[in-house]
């Protein structure tokens, strides 16, 4: 599981890691890592992961993608990520424990603010609050803004189909949506988008497809999904597979539910114009590459989902719902039209020229630091 020190050496580059903290007391079954990659554009901002089977590498990977993250969504902060060893399903009593412990153990790193990831939730972030005063994604009774609740992914997925249906020669009104998951992000993304005009045409659960060309009422499958149902409990439309919604003919498609739904072997089954990436990771890099050369077009994941961060940020400020949701706007909006015009002057993948973008923020920032402190 722990990697030795030679290899811990071998794995920076120019950007990071800053900073690697080993958290273990053996007594109390305490086990924990930090991996602080970057904080030249600011305190960093990354989940504490409660996972049985994370590793130190896997751990740096998911603090620079963070700080790419935190970079392309236009915050000031930088990238981190924690990981506690233990099966997050413990009994309540002794997972609070190990958080508190955890937390006080880190209390000095003053460059890491603690936010929800794998395994841990609000309550865990109250806890880490209590404790040492520095985590996001907080319970609404202590100035939490609830995320998942109030869409804000959503949000900002429906700014970047904005801004890109322009870059893809579509009209948002009346085009024809897809949603594969119909969870926090793929319902707040249809609830926004219909109103904007878009019609749904089709939605996706671990249960099924709905297809319903002449459009679905969001509200009313939302109403199904809230009530214990599935997409497919809807009084009308073909009910199909649940990877029957990679066929369907439509505008925009929206992954919103897993990593890797959309691989080299079956990319050639989608039928639309412009993908916006709601979940992490959805497609195989071969497959994103295959989509851009056909002529689709494909806002990156972590464009095209910044929404949650950019309110975590936000709160972390003090900052009331209506504010996060101005900042998600305006962020989102011009992150997209900065990295979608970028991609086309370069004749890049959008994801390359977010990468890019991303991390000459960074480096720019880094010039403005003292020596030694990244
Ligand atoms: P969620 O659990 O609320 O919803 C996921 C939905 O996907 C569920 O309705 C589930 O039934 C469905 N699903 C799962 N497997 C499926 C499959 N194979 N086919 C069709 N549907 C399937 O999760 P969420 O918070 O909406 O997150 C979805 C994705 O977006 C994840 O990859 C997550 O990491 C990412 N994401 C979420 C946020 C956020 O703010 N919640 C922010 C950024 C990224």
């Amino acid at each position: 599981m722990m990697r030795g020190m030679v290899d811990i050496f071998d794995m920076g580059d120019r950007l990071g890691p800053t900073r690697i903290v080993h958290v273990s007391d053996p007594s109390q079954g305490l086990k924990g890592v930090l991996v602080i990659d970057n904080v030249a554009r600011g305190p960093a901002i990354g989940g504490l992961r409660m996972a049985p089977d994370v590793s130190l590498e896997e751990c740096a990977r998911l603090a620079r993608a963070m700080t790419l993250k935190n970079s392309a969504a236009g915050l000031a902060h930088g990238g981190a990520k924690s990981v506690l060893w233990g099966d997050p399903r413990m009994a309540r009593a002794d997972k609070e424990r190990l958080l508190r412990s955890f937390a006080h153990a880190l209390r000095n790193e003053q460059d890491y603010i603690f936010g929800p990831d794998m395994g841990t939730d609000e309550s865990c972030m109250a806890w880490i609050k209590d404790e040492i005063g520095r985590s996001v994604g907080l319970p609404a009774a202590i100035g939490g803004i609830p995320l998942d609740e109030i869409g804000a992914t959503g949000w900002g997925v429906h700014h970047a189909a904005e801004v890109a249906a322009a870059h893809a020669g579509l009209s948002l009104h009346g085009a024809r949506v897809a949603i594969q998951g119909f969870g926090a992000v793929g319902r707040h993304a249809a609830r926004f988008l219909a109103e904007t005009g878009a019609r749904l045409v089709a939605a996706s659960d671990t249960r099924g497809t709905l297809h319903l060309p002449d459009g679905i009422d969001v509200a009313r499958l939302m109403a199904i999904k809230k009530g214990g149902g599935a997409v497919t409990d809807y009084p009308s439309g073909q009910k199909q597979d649940r990877e029957s919604i990679l066929r369907v003919d439509c505008d925009i498609w929206i992954p919103a539910a897993r990593p890797d739904v959309v691989r080299e072997e079956n990319v050639h089954l989608l039928r639309t114009k412009l993908v916006l990436q709601g979940a992490n990771i959805p497609f195989t890099p071969g497959a994103e590459r295959m989509l851009h050369e056909r002529g689709v077009l494909v806002v990156p994941d972590f464009i095209a989902n910044a929404g949650g961060v950019i309110c975590a940020a936000m709160e972390y400020r003090g900052a009331t719902q209506s504010q996060a949701f101005a900042a998600i706007e305006e962020k989102i909006r011009s992150n997209t039209e900065a990295v979608l015009k970028e991609a086309a002057r370069a004749r890049q993948l959008p994801r390359d020229a977010a990468v890019a973008l991303a991390t000459a923020r960074v480096t720019e920032a880094m010039g403005y630091r003292r020596f030694g402190m990244m």
